[in-house]
């Protein structure tokens, strides 16, 4: 086997996933490539500046308390991105329903009391809340283990809200609102099992889960124009306008190079950190990868459109807090909005406010014009923030994202795939990967891209593992309840094995 810097590695995608697996590789002395399709790096993330030099991105992007490894890659890269924790609150049409605290200011409590006691619900009835204790049993059965996405992954969430009790309203006000923001779709669309995973590491585990930052500009500036730079002083090239259409095998089914076009990067290992989307699209143009059942099967998964605006106004309207999730203005279309002026430097003195107001779920507003767009938006945010109505919009930005992030559609598990696959030298990563880590979206995806790199550590047995980070580990009494749950469970089917469905 030769030296690691003669071995080539290939990583298509520049998103989270593919940026980490390129700089633990270029830091072990591999001769590692990043092909980019589009003209910057950052994937979902990635930044920008207008024609008239206005900064803009496909949507803002909080990071969480449990996004450890993001957050000692930034400490590694010397840099300073973030604003403090911030506060944040939720609006109806109806106005203002909840604001959060910052849950690591207050008294820890034994999850998930401290989330139960310490959010302020403006309208919602204590006994609508009550309704979701039951809901705890299904949040202690599902261990993010294969088994439980077995058996929670071919029922939507609502029918599993439903199932647990938990009332109407409750569904509505507070559960819907966070499916819509954290995994793009309404319950009726979305996996139980990845509703029950993405709220448990989000908000359940432990009581400052919810806690979030915000970069203090573009992630793009922020983030990944210096770990770029970091990259490529470590040996690692990222090449945009690259996008890679197919694979070449040799004459064993090893991978030896991907085809851009007119130009062939040939590769000792091929790491993929594409959407979903992406990754059908060169499946479905690839003779060679349509041999593969596992290839093939990406056409059963599917993808959601996203919708990002940036607005700016004529005047300073005062806002309560910087980050706000909105819900019941469309039936399945949620949105956020954010006072930029608050978060982003850039913005501090703007004698005017800027808002960046992003869809999720969005597909019936993609067609509109700008123009209507930007009528929507600010009729929208005066619903919440009344003085909105009489202040000018002096220049937006819109960006439409068809197709953008992954869809955990019911039944969808089945047809993700893991980071190994069938061709021995080609890794998969990015934020649809399955693994065991238990994060979820732009800290997954890093988590994925490091773990590529390990199996190609592996593979040539070549250079150091990147370290990751654990998520912090269940608090006592929910690791109790799961091992008493197993142990019933595993007598269960000790006497009935597999008799019903999972
Ligand atoms: C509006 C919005 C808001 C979000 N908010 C948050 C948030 O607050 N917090 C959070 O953690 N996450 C958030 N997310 C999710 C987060 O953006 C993603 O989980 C994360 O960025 C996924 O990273 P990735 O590396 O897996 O994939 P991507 O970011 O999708 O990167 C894939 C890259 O592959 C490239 N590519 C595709 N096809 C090819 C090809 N054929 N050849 C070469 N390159 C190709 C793409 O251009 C892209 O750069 C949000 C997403 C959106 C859209």
């Amino acid at each position: 086997m030769s030296e690691a810097s003669e071995q080539r590695i290939v990583v298509v995608g520049a998103g989270w996933a593919g940026l980490g697996a390129t700089y633990h590789l270029a830091k072990q002395g591999y001769d590692v490539t990043l092909l980019e399709a589009t003209p910057y790096p950052g994937g979902l993330v990635a930044g920008w500046k207008t024609a008239g030099g206005r900064s803009v991105e496909g949507g803002i992007h909080g990071f969480w308390y449990p996004y450890s490894n993001i957050f000692s890659l930034v400490r590694e890269l010397g840099i300073n991105p973030f604003t403090p924790f911030t506060r944040s609150s939720q609006y109806s049409p109806a106005g203002l329903e909840v604001e959060s605290p910052i849950f690591q200011n207050e008294l820890r409590l034994p999850t998930p009391m401290g989330t139960f006691l310490y959010t302020q619900f403006k309208r919602l009835p204590l006994i609508d809340r009550l309704s979701a204790l039951p809901l705890l049993y299904a949040v202690i059965d599902f261990d993010n283990s294969d088994d439980a996405w077995w058996r929670y992954d071919f029922v939507t969430a609502r029918e599993l809200f439903k199932d647990f009790g938990v009332s109407a309203r409750l569904y509505k006000d507070s559960f819907e609102p966070m499916l819509l923001v954290g995994l793009f779709a309404p319950g009726e669309q979305c996996s139980a099992a990845a509703a029950l995973g993405m709220l448990y590491y989000f908000i359940l585990a432990h009581q400052p889960d919810f806690d979030v930052v915000w970069c203090r500009g573009t992630v793009g500036e922020m983030i990944f124009k210096p770990w770029v730079e970091q990259i490529e002083k470590t040996g690692g090239r990222v090449l945009t306008n690259k996008r890679v259409n197919d694979i070449l095998l040799d004459s064993t089914g090893k991978a030896k190079g991907v085809v851009c076009g007119d130009e062939v990067f040939e590769a000792d290992a091929v790491i993929f950190g594409v959407s979903v989307n992406g990754m059908k699209k060169i499946a479905n143009g690839s003779p060679k990868l349509q041999n593969y059942r596992e290839f093939r099967d990406l056409s059963n998964l599917g993808a959601i459109d996203v919708l990002a605006t940036r607005l700016w106004f004529d005047r300073k309207v005062n806002i309560r807090h910087p980050s706000n999730a909105c819900f019941g203005f469309d039936p399945t279309t949620g949105w956020t909005f954010f006072d930029l002026n608050m978060l982003h430097d850039e913005y501090r003195d703007e004698p005017g406010s800027v808002i960046e107001a992003d869809f999720y779920h969005a597909n019936q507003l993609l067609p509109l014009s700008d123009e209507q767009i930007v009528h929507k938006v600010q009729h929208d945010l005066a619903v919440c923030v009344p003085g909105f109505r009489e202040a000018k919009v002096i220049d937006s930005s819109i960006i439409r994202v068809p197709q953008g992030v992954t869809h955990f559609a019911p039944g969808s598990y089945q047809y993700l795939l893991p980071s190994i696959t069938t061709i021995e030298n080609v890794f998969m990563s990015g934020d649809w990967i399955v693994n065991r880590h238990g994060s979820w979206s732009q800290e997954k995806a890093y988590v994925t891209g490091l773990e590529a790199a390990n199996l190609v550590v592996n593979y040539f047995n070549r250079g150091s593992q990147a370290k990751i980070i654990p998520i912090e580990p269940d608090e006592p009494h929910i690791e109790l309840a799961r091992s008493i749950n197993q142990a019933v469970r595993g007598l269960g089917k000790s006497l009935l094995p597999d008799f019903w469905l999972p």
